[in-house]
């Protein structure tokens, strides 16, 4: 994804020293001393200096020498973004719970304060107690996305933290990667120690488990001894234990450990019972503007829909739901320790939980009368429905109400599994035009498995159908339908991880074509916006995404060149990323077309092949073979299980309704006006 920013840019061609100066001095203290003296010095003269300062409501601040254990998490984007970051926000409180652990939180600091820390040999701070991240036992990066991979690096540096994993000591911290991105770690894996596959809260509480005992016991055998410990566990990835062989064409040939004990896979975490982890409970209120200003409740984990392009909703299997009660617990008690006037009820299709119609009328109901509204980021087009627009819509405000029919043929959707009809989607935009709505945005992807122009060009007619139908309901003219497109990146550990991704010519050659196609409708066309990116940051994407440990060096070399923030478009620079992989892949048999326009076979040993995210492989074959067949797979949540793997090898199961719960034991808030509003994806 890539975003846009008002933040100050860093300098044109700036070159990137690793600091030894700083190195040294960091790994001699240790003491989680505050830095903010020497920082606040140089806040005036960066851009957004509040985002730095950290006091947000229900912050924690833990005595540092209370604390056997102490993490650094770090999300590896600017504050704005990573503030709201639920993923964060739970593990931040999981271990802060622990009276022998503390977490602090630390962000990507812009260029500009990052040319002025190295000036003045300020070290990557927490924004809780500003200490310095090279104090900590562990630094814990959550990667929604690869393009955060060169901020990283920034903050490993920043902290004094030697850039390679082999030069490590006793001294510094572990470098450990967790959220989606980390499924393939292969591309990073010479600048982290460790990484972990799925759900967070357990993980983190057995590592601390394991860093406390290894600390108490005199730290036996060093760091390595450490980074044994974890890997034994057969859940925390160690890629310094694997070697890699390749062949003479530039595939793998195999991976394999190379020290006792270590597992020739590593499993994924699964949290079953989310009920038991009604996490944050005490959601962050950050006194700088950020993405999101709302409270959060994450309603269920996984998706079985089985969309074929979508990696989290493989990654995430299976489905397990937080019940009608456990959610308005979290929501009551959320708004209390808040005071926020929002309540996003998150997950990977939000409408799809089994009780989210009386989840929304018990809400609507109890804050009927107060200024609270209640939004649903993410609902799928055939699951919105008349009820459901009417809870958001009670007293009113209706704003971001967005639906994803991904591909613009039906014939497209078939090879995608998006079983979404036309009539569906005509149906779905109906409801919520005839409920007051006047705008809906619809998201599509754009360089998608066999797709063709044609398939682009039938958003076209969408976009028009839905206009068209708008105009019918409400009998106005006002009607409005933005088209949002983004370019397909196949993702490892989903049913498309073997396809060809889109050069970006092409890409930009359809999204052109569909652009001057909706600009020649007369009758429609100003009623529709379009909105997208080229297609040169989803190559750099797809190449970190499927990427092996050879792009590793690309990264670092891009990082050296400048790169920062590469999910912000006035950050990104393609020329330099291609300059950099140049330099960073000679002496290699492959390319940067090797790692994204090529097709694999199914007997390609793919980098990712020794991290089981529960998925059997063969499953996704045979998935991948429908798609190429445009047969479409049902929603394993309501039909009997089609043995994708996951339940079976994970030792969990589908976990869904009804719980028998119709009304919530939950007084009704008086204040003035509730107002409900509706989004998605
Ligand atoms: S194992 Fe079966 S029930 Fe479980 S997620 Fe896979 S298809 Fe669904």
């Amino acid at each position: 994804m890539i975003r846009g920013s008002d933040a100050t840019g860093y300098p044109e061609d700036m070159t990137v020293e690793v600091n030894a100066e700083l190195i040294a001095e960091t790994a001699r203290t240790r003491d989680g001393a505050s830095v903010f003296d020497r920082l606040e010095r140089l806040l005036p003269l960066v851009s957004k200096p509040i985002q730095y300062v950290g006091g947000e409501v229900n912050a924690v601040h833990t005595d540092w020498e209370a604390a056997d254990v102490r993490w650094a998490i770090m999300y590896p984007d600017a504050y704005e973004v990573g503030a709201p970051n639920q993923g964060v926000q739970i593990l931040y409180e999981v271990i802060n719970e622990r009276p022998d652990a503390l977490a602090e939180r630390t962000y990507a600091v812009w260029p500009d304060l990052e040319a002025l820390m190295r000036e003045h040999g300020v070290p990557q701070f927490t924004v809780d107690g500003h200490r310095p991240v090279g104090d900590f036992d562990v630094l814990g990066l959550s990667f929604s996305t690869e393009l955060g991979y060169t901020n990283m690096l920034t903050a490993i540096d920043l902290a004094g933290i030697p850039l390679h994993a082999v030069d490590r000591t006793i001294d510094h911290p572990i470098v450990l990667a967790g959220g989606h991105a980390a499924f393939n770690p292969e591309t990073i894996s010479d600048f982290i120690d460790a990484a972990v596959l799925g759900d967070g809260e357990e993980a983190v509480l057995l590592i601390t488990d394991i860093i406390k005992e290894w600390k108490l016991t005199g730290r036996p055998d060093g760091r390595i001894g450490l980074l044994q410990q974890l890997a034994k566990t057969g859940v925390v990835y160690i890629p310094q234990f694997y070697d890699v062989e390749y062949l003479p064409d530039g595939r793998i040939m195999r991976v394999t450990p190379n020290h006792a004990e270590v597992p020739w896979r590593v499993r994924k975490f699964t949290l079953m019972d989310l009920d038991a982890w009604p996490y944050p409970k005490a959601p962050l209120v950050p006194l700088a503007e950020t993405v999101h200003e709302r409270m959060s409740v994450e309603i269920f984990r996984g998706c079985t829909r089985g969309c074929r392009f979508c990696q989290a909703g493989m990654i995430t299997r299976p489905v397990r739901e937080r019940s009608i009660t456990g959610i308005a617990e979290m929501v009551q008690n959320g708004l209390e320790k808040t005071g926020y006037e929002e309540v996003g009820l998150l997950s990977l299709s939000s409408a799809d939980h089994s009780e989210i119609a009386d989840v929304a009328r018990n809400l609507a109901d109890r804050y009927e009368d107060s200024q609270t509204s209640l939004s649903l980021p993410s609902t799928r087009v055939d699951a919105f429905n008349v009820d459901l627009a009417n809870e958001l819509s009670r007293n009113g405000r209706r704003s971001g109400l967005t639906f994803a029919p991904e591909g613009g043929s039906e014939r497209m959707r078939k090879v995608i599994n998006k079983q979404v009809t036309e009539e569906d989607l005509i149906r779905t935009v109906t409801t919520a035009y005839a409920a007051g709505w006047r705008q809906v945005k619809l998201y599509f992807m754009c360089g998608l498995p066999t797709e063709t122009d044609d398939d682009v060009l039938q958003i076209a007619t969408l976009a028009r159908e839905v206009i068209k139908a708008g105009r019918a309901v409400t009998g106005r003219r006002d009607i409005k339908c933005t088209v949002s497109i983004g370019g397909f990146v196949p993702k490892p550990h989903t049913p498309f991880q073997w396809a060809a991704q889109l050069d970006h010519e092409s890409t930009d050659s359809r999204l052109h074509k569909l652009r001057d196609a909706i600009r020649q409708d007369r009758e429609y066309g100003k009623a529709i916006g379009l909105r997208y990116h080229d297609g040169k940051p989803g190559i750099v994407e797809g190449l970190l995404s499927r990427g092996d440990r050879r792009v590793g060096r690309v990264i670092e070399e891009v990082w050296r060149q400048g790169a920062r923030f590469d999910g912000w478009s006035e950050h990104f620079d393609y020329e330099r990323w291609m300059a950099a992989a140049q330099v960073g892949l000679a002496g290699t048999d492959v390319d940067v077309d090797w790692y994204t326009i090529r097709e694999r076979q199914q007997n390609e040993v793919l980098p990712w092949d020794h991290l089981d995210s529960g998925l059997d492989s063969e499953w996704l074959w045979e998935d991948w073979q429908d798609a190429l067949e445009e047969v479409a797979v049902d929603d394993c949540r309501w039909t009997p299980c089609f043995d994708c793997g996951v339940c079976d090898q994970m030792s969990t199961q589908i976990e869904i309704g009804p719980t028998g719960v119709v009304d919530l034991p939950m007084p009704v808030v008086s204040r003035p006006s509730f107002v409900a509003t509706g989004g998605g994806a």
